[in-house]
């Protein structure tokens, strides 16, 4: 009898809720500084969240 080979793809599998914990947890780059930092975080090197200084860290433009 004709038989799927997989039920989900590969993809949808990895793309699951569930699947996200297994993950590196929402670790972005600054596009400011490029230095690693949580997502939605202010950036501690530079003080960037979204393209605007946050905080005042050192240097200012
Ligand atoms: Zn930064």
């Amino acid at each position: 009898m004709a038989h799927p080979k997989r039920k989900w793809s590969k993809a949808r599998t990895s793309s699951h809720r569930s699947m996200w914990k297994l993950q590196a947890p929402g670790f972005v780059e600054c596009p400011q500084c490029h230095k690693k930092m949580l997502r939605r975080t202010v950036c501690k090197n530079c003080g960037y969240l979204d393209g605007r200084a946050v905080i005042a860290v050192g240097e200012e433009e």
